[in-house]
């Protein structure tokens, strides 16, 4: 006897549609695998031996060939166990094919016979065709994310059969109201003493721009950095979905209801591996922190401690807001869009040069090198926080909390939303002729540093667009910068001179 169950398997963060094949005949007792299953994939021989025993199920005493197909696209993972399982069931005649049909299957097997949770539920659910998936009860809210199809959440393989042979319903998938996300606990308020800062993180929210703060230890980088993604709007469904898909295929947890809805902020340690930063892997492709941080913050504290492999690895995804990984024979491409935030010292002590500072200065030279310039580059923001001092730090001047931070970062979203872009990043230099023209007063300013050489043509784009950012959020949205936001923008690149690659 035959049978036939789709299913799927994940392929870096995207789903492909497999077929289940399992073939009964007869013989001696074997159980081979065809149609390239992967490590995990072929040890699902022995989970569905035991789930089967487990609930009481004679596994087949014959000749059992499972095909997986297309024979040409690596199956990963332990999702096909179930489907495996059913196939099985079907071709034994337990279960009549017509309750099967229509109806795709993704699930794990412990050997007690209980269905487990994958990564990846969503893009495998929405790789499957049919108009009903049974997935784990664990996965209901993720799956339920694919309008399009019935869910149906089970817990063990006995409910499985239960269901197919009829006796009992397919249980459904019980609470699908997502609560709301809480209140990021990090608030900007909390960070005193550092306007500059302040100002800078807003602008970086609003305008999309990568951000590297400068200054030494305790001058509240971190803080400030940690309260970015806090300002960031909410995101799109189709965002949101992105990013689930992402978290999801690398196993990350998701918030209750599934849906990622903040934008994510990743902090890896400079620590870190270069595959944990860009993914891969050797068993199982997972993505990487750039990956994870896709429609959010990816923040890299202490910069200059990275190896500079790890930092040059981060030029392509910065470029096409992906990255491509390579695996065995293939490459996978995932998305690695985010917005970078950096923090430095300004040299190996942090002390840039101040009285206690001991650094030499080939010691500061090269602690700067370690930072090639292209990656500086990427940077529109370069901001140099010092030490807040004690009057600021006990003055009654309050920072605006996030909320109201956020407020106007939406506001200046939307104004960019108007020019067919998502922020003014994005804004081409074409573009910028049109919503960024300087004054005769602004060009005068910049014309000066573009003849001294201490600005590129390309930094003068990115000076624009900052520029374009902070007269949005000063709610001026007429189609020319003048002298103020263009010497607010040169002001916030300080440090070019010293860290601009010429
Ligand atoms: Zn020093």
């Amino acid at each position: 006897m035959t049978a036939t169950v789709p299913s799927a398997t994940l392929l870096g963060v995207e789903g492909r549609p497999v077929s289940v094949e399992v073939h009964i005949g007869n013989g001696l007792p074997s159980f081979t695998m065809v149609g390239l299953p992967d490590a995990a994939c072929r040890e699902s021989r022995d989970r569905v031996k035991a789930a089967f025993a487990s609930t009481g199920l004679d596994f087949p005493k014959t000749r059992v060939t499972v095909n997986l197909a297309p024979s040409g696209v690596r199956k990963a993972g332990s999702g096909l166990d179930l489907p495996i399982a059913v196939a099985v069931l079907a071709a034994q005649g337990r279960v009549d094919p017509h309750m099967v049909a229509g109806c795709g299957f993704v699930g794990e097997l412990g050997l007690d016979g209980a269905v487990r949770a994958v990564p990846g539920v969503l893009s495998l659910v929405d790789a499957i065709a049919e108009r009903a998936v049974v997935v784990p009860a664990a996965c209901a809210a993720e799956a339920s994310l694919v309008d399009r199809v019935e869910v149906r959440a089970v817990s063990s393989l006995r409910q499985v059969l239960a269901a197919l042979r009829g006796v009992e319903p397919w249980p459904r998938p019980t609470d699908r109201a997502a609560p709301a996300a809480p209140a990021d606990p990090l608030d900007l308020a909390d960070v005193r003493g550092q306007p500059l800062g302040h100002w800078a993180v807003e602008i970086s929210a609003a305008g999309g721009h990568h951000l590297l703060l400068i200054g030494p230890p305790g001058a509240g980088k971190t803080m400030l950095a940690s309260r970015i993604a806090g300002v960031l709007p909410p995101l799109t469904r189709g965002d949101a979905l992105e990013t689930t898909r992402i978290h999801s295929a690398g196993g990350l947890a998701l918030p209750p209801g599934g849906l990622v809805t903040r934008p994510p902020f990743r902090a890896p340690h400079h620590t870190s591996s270069v595959a944990s930063l860009i993914g891969g892997g050797s068993a199982a492709l997972r993505p990487g922190e750039v990956s994870y941080a896709t429609n959010g913050v990816l923040f890299l504290d202490e910069l200059g401690e990275f190896p500079r492999s790890a930092l040059d690895t981060l030029r392509q995804p910065l470029e096409d807001g992906q990255i491509r990984v390579f695996r065995a024979r293939h490459a996978v491409s995932l998305p690695a869009r985010f917005l970078l935030v950096a923090a430095m010292n300004p040299c190996p002590c942090g002390l840039a040069g101040g009285l206690a500072c001991r650094c030499s200065d080939a010691e500061r030279t090269r602690y700067e090198r370690r930072v090639s310039g292209p990656l500086l580059d990427r940077f529109d923001l370069r901001v140099t926080v010092s030490r807040p001092d004690v009057a600021e730090l006990l003055g009654d001047l309050r920072p605006d909390p996030s909320s109201v931070v956020a407020a106007r970062v939406v506001a200046a979203r939307a104004m960019a939303g108007e020019r067919g872009v998502r922020c003014n990043a994005e804004l081409s230099a074409a573009a910028l002729d049109r919503v960024a023209r300087l004054t005769a007063d602004a060009r005068r300013l910049v014309e000066h540093r573009l003849r001294s050489g201490r600005l590129s043509a390309r930094g003068l784009v990115r000076v624009r667009r900052v520029a374009r950012t902070i007269a949005d959020l000063a709610m001026d949205d007429r189609g020319v910068v003048d002298e103020g936001p263009i010497a607010a923008a040169l002001e916030l690149r300080a440090d070019a001179a010293t860290l601009e690659s010429v």
